[in-house]
């Protein structure tokens, strides 16, 4: 046996019993039965993004073992048989799509199967800022379990992304580990064939973001190979159909690191034989050239990105701050450096193991720093990181912003020794290293005191309510320059943002000012200046100046964008994007939808189907992502009337962007509650003729403007 005959074997026996499988599904259902998988634009996405072809019946999943059959070459050659090996992984797809076939919903906890287009685009900015810098693809168990889960944890403290396929999965499970996309370590399926889904998830970001044809599976190789930095680890024993879907991760560009080793070859920086285990995280980044972003913090439990999406729940929360109830805020403040004393960290008031468990406390943190560099307009931008700063806190859950904030601490952390000083630590330690070019010096002063904390919160709103001001007073007109942002580049090579006071990037996370703040921190980096002295169009928000920054940044493959039209040369998406919205024919209005709903649109289209129009960092008139905030701001498609277009949102979108669009619309039409005007879910899904008759009944505005020239 050779490992040839170990790819071939694991090929005829994927290939055997995929058209058994489909057999039986079609002697059951008929030929015609639809096969999709939940929440993708892109079914199924591998065979998709390979050969060009959407499956959507059985029928012609059939046909297409035909298309397999001729990719299993025999040629003992090592590249043909590693290409062979993507037959095998596309078997697999076959196989798991039939396990939804009939609305069935065969995964449950903590297995999650199939990863949604949703799932996709939320990696999009962590995977370029780095927070998230690799893919760690674990197939199989250790011997001893408890080395699986110290490998997943290993991984999981480095921010990467982990993926679990098999036995290992009972080896988290067993011993307690939390899973699921807010931990980002993802268990796939028991059953081997399942690690599919992350090959699915990396296909599906050359799609989205890359650009890539489907069916151009030589370009599809090299972004994966060059832009998805995964890996697998696989323990052994492995079976030839494990090796044979190796055989295709290594085809798309993914290392293997294994400790088996009955035929296996050895082909470095490919597949890499590593007997001990203990070594594989050092060896995986090694063979990936992964490298690491590392803060040193002094805390006494795990600090990784990978905890900032996790959910203390009620019963494991040791106290609560609680802004909804009392007094509690944070803040930034700007002081000299005479005043600010670095590293120094006061806790004013009981520290967490003098307060009963359970408490719902009064609790502030204001973090004064000082330097030469600093610039007051930079203090908001520090404070929206704080989220970030403390979710990262392996136990520690925040929400909110300003004085609108709740911390929970679990139990665990409270056993573990963390104290309420630790908060400072965190948001030291981050200040410094990430703002390390404006701040030389940091202090961080927290207050477990209601007294106290009501009087200072006093004051902080007072700061916020300036800071407002000067926001609102920041238009596209009263501001000198633009910014550019191309951190998606590394995933949408010519992409670009234009980020303006009233248009912030699209993925959410990037005002004018985090702009601004970015160039002052970073100044070669992925935010430049772009001036704004030669406007030729005011409405369509056409400059001379965006056009050459666009032709500059976006390598030649743009030649101009607008600033606020959905028509006319729109902005470009990467894939990231919050929101986005389309042209509704009937009403001459737009919809829009955002990542978290999963449900249909009037366009009769999903987000996902809506995104997959878009994306990869082309012009698309007629759709367009976009932030959540854009929605109500006046420049949101100016050109073609402003948010007086918008005639469909989901309802939890609209209950986010309600206050402010109602004060927009305001303005600028002269119209009360129009956030109720727009229809959502519950007034129509998928007819226009609801949604046409909803708002003649309600009298939306866009019925009284001018239809869209198109
Ligand atoms: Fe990506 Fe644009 Fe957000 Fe920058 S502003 S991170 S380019 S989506
Ligand atoms: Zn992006």
């Amino acid at each position: 046996m050779t490992l040839f005959d170990r790819v071939f074997g694991g090929n005829d026996y994927n290939y055997n019993r995929t058209v058994a499988a489909i057999d039986a599904a079609i002697a059951t259902y008929g030929e015609s039965e639809s096969v999709a998988f939940p929440d993708t634009a892109y079914s199924l996405p591998c065979y998709y993004g390979i050969t060009g072809n959407k499956i959507s019946t059985l029928g012609e999943m059939k046909a297409a073992m035909d298309v397999i059959k001729g990719m299993m070459t025999r040629n003992p050659r090592l590249q043909d048989a590693f290409d062979s090996g993507v037959a095998s992984a596309l078997c697999a797809e076959f196989l798991e799509a039939l396990k939804y076939l009939h609305g069935a919903q065969p995964y449950a906890e903590p297995e999650m199967g199939f990863l949604t287009d949703a799932f996709v685009r939320n990696l999009g900015v962590p995977l370029v800022t780095g927070d998230i810098p690799g893919v760690a693809v674990i197939i199989g168990g250790a011997e001893d379990p408890a080395e699986t889960v110290e490998l997943a944890k290993s991984y999981q403290a480095q921010g990467m992304l982990v993926t679990v396929t098999g036995e290992g999965i009972r080896h988290l499970a067993d011993a307690g580990m939390k899973t699921g996309e807010g931990v980002r370590v993802c268990p796939l399926g028991y059953e081997m064939q399942s690690v599919i889904h992350v090959v699915s998830v990396a296909v599906r970001a050359a799609l989205i973001f890359g650009n890539v044809t489907p069916g151009d599976y030589k370009t599809l190789y090299k972004y994966t190979m060059d832009r998805v930095r995964a890996f697998v680890n696989a323990y052994k024993p492995l079976s030839d159909e494990i090796v044979s879907y190796g055989a295709g991760a290594i085809c798309l560009g993914f290392p293997v690191i294994s400790n088996e080793t009955e035929n296996m070859f050895r082909v470095p920086k490919s597949l890499i034989q590593q007997l001990d285990t203990t070594k594989w995280n050092a060896t995986s980044l090694e063979a990936r050239d992964i490298k690491l972003k590392i803060t040193k913090i002094d805390i006494p439990v795990s600090y990784a990105t990978a905890f900032e999406g996790e959910i203390i729940r009620r019963g494991d929360m040791q106290v609560e701050v609680d802004g909804s109830r009392v007094d509690c805020f944070e803040l930034v403040a700007t002081k000299d450096a005479s005043e600010v004393e670095d590293h120094k960290i006061t806790v004013i008031g009981p520290e967490i193991d003098e307060i009963p468990v359970g408490s719902k406390i009064s609790l502030s943190y204001t973090v004064e720093v000082a330097g030469k560099a600093m610039q007051t307009d930079f203090e908001s931008v520090m404070e929206r990181k704080f989220h970030a700063y403390l979710n990262c806190i392996e136990g520690v859950m925040h929400t909110g912003q300003r004085d609108m904030i709740r911390i929970r601490i679990s139990k665990a952390d409270f056993e573990a020794g963390f104290k309420f000083r630790h908060l400072g630590e965190v948001l030291y330690a981050k200040i410094k290293s990430e703002f390390e070019a404006v701040v030389d010096k940091c202090q961080v002063t927290i207050v477990v005191d209601a007294e106290q904390n009501k009087a200072l919160r006093a004051a902080a709103n007072e700061v916020f309510s300036k800071r407002d001001d000067r926001l609102k007073s920041m238009t596209d007109e009263s501001v000198p320059v633009y910014y550019t942002c191309i951190m998606c580049q590394a995933f949408s090579p010519s992409h670009v943002c234009i980020v303006t006071p009233e248009r912030l990037g699209l993925c959410g996370a990037v005002s004018w000012l985090d702009a601004k703040a970015t160039k002052e921190l970073d100044p070669e980096g992925p935010c430049q200046i772009v001036p704004k002295e030669r406007c030729v169009d005011e409405a369509l928000g056409r400059y001379d100046d965006v056009d050459e920054a666009i032709q500059k940044y976006s390598h030649g493959a743009l030649e101009r964008v607008t600033l606020y039209s959905l028509f006319e040369d729109p902005m470009t998406s990467c894939g990231c994007f919050e929101c986005i919205c389309g042209v509704e024919p009937c009403s001459m209005g737009v919809v829009i939808t955002s990542r978290e709903h999963a449900g249909m649109t009037p366009l009769g289209m999903s987000f996902s189907d809506m995104a997959s129009m878009t994306g990869g960092g082309v012009q698309t008139p007629g759709f367009m992502g976009h932030g959540k905030q854009f929605i109500f701001s006046k420049k949101f498609i100016a050109a073609e009337g402003g948010p007086g277009r918008i005639v469909w949102m989901p309802k939890d979108l609209k209950d986010q962007v309600r206050e402010r669009l109602d004060a927009t619309a305001l303005e600028l039409y002269g119209v009360e509650n129009f956030t109720d005007m727009i229809a959502d879910e519950t007034v129509c899904t998928e007819d226009p003729e609801e949604l046409l008759a909803y708002l003649s009944e309600v009298g939306h505005p866009v019925l009284g403007m001018e239809p869209f020239d198109m």
